[in-house]
């Protein structure tokens, strides 16, 4: 059977047979050694104005399988400044040709005009914690990207439309800083009318081909 994928989380868990956890590193702030891989690291938009600029520099040689979670939020902090943090990261993943995990409060279109100039492949470019509706989807979507969905995106009925509207092969699952992926399976499964099994190959195989390229990732 499939292993379950956790696409963007903050926790480290005990390892699990079933579940391959990919870890979210808050770059500046963590320490990457005590982490076991798979895992993105990126300046967190909330530590924009903690971290400095040239964090981003080690981002070019670190050991990591994506860059994520970087972007902007317009809840939190100076979004000029964070604006220059998305625009270096994304560079480094264009040149590293690396998946991408996005993180967007409120600020899809300045995000998807920044995706869109740095020349990153938008069709690995993962939008993590979505939590709009089916029309914010479609945009997305649009793009290329894919989507992750957590509780808070199911939580609600417009989250939970959105969920169904989904394309199978765009759609990821989290846990990010609470729950159990096996629940937010349940629960994405239980929208879409499919079985959790069925649910379990179709985001594997989405998994595997966003890392498959990647020699150190056994899949
Ligand atoms: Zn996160």
């Amino acid at each position: 059977m499939s292993p379950y994928i956790d696409i963007h989380t903050h926790r480290l868990g005990t390892p699990c047979d079933d579940t391959i956890s990919v870890y979210s590193l808050r770059l500046g702030k963590e320490n990457p050694d005590d982490i076991p891989r798979p895992m993105w690291a990126g300046v967190h938009p909330w530590d924009c104005d903690t971290v400095g600029l040239e964090a981003i520099g080690r981002l070019s040689d670190m050991a990591i399988d994506g860059i994520g979670e970087i972007g902007l939020d317009r809840t939190r902090g100076d979004l000029a400044l964070q604006r220059l943090f998305l625009d270096g990261q994304l560079a480094v993943a264009a040149e590293r040709d690396m998946p991408v995990a996005l993180h967007a409060v409120r600020t899809s279109e300045e995000v998807i005009a920044a995706v869109r100039k740095s020349g990153v492949d938008r069709g690995r470019v993962t939008l993590h914690g979505f939590a709009g509706g089916k029309e914010l989807a479609a945009r997305y979507l649009g793009e290329g990207y894919m989507l992750s969905v957590g509780w808070r995106t199911l939580a609600s009925q417009r989250g939970r439309e959105a969920v169904a509207s989904i394309p199978d092969g765009r759609l990821f699952a989290e846990t990010d800083t609470e729950g159990d992926i096996r629940e937010v399976y349940g629960g994405i499964a239980a929208v879409r009318g499919c079985g959790v099994e069925e649910l379990r190959d179709m985001i594997y195989d989405t998994y595997r081909r966003l890392f498959g390229r990647l020699s150190n990732i056994d899949v």
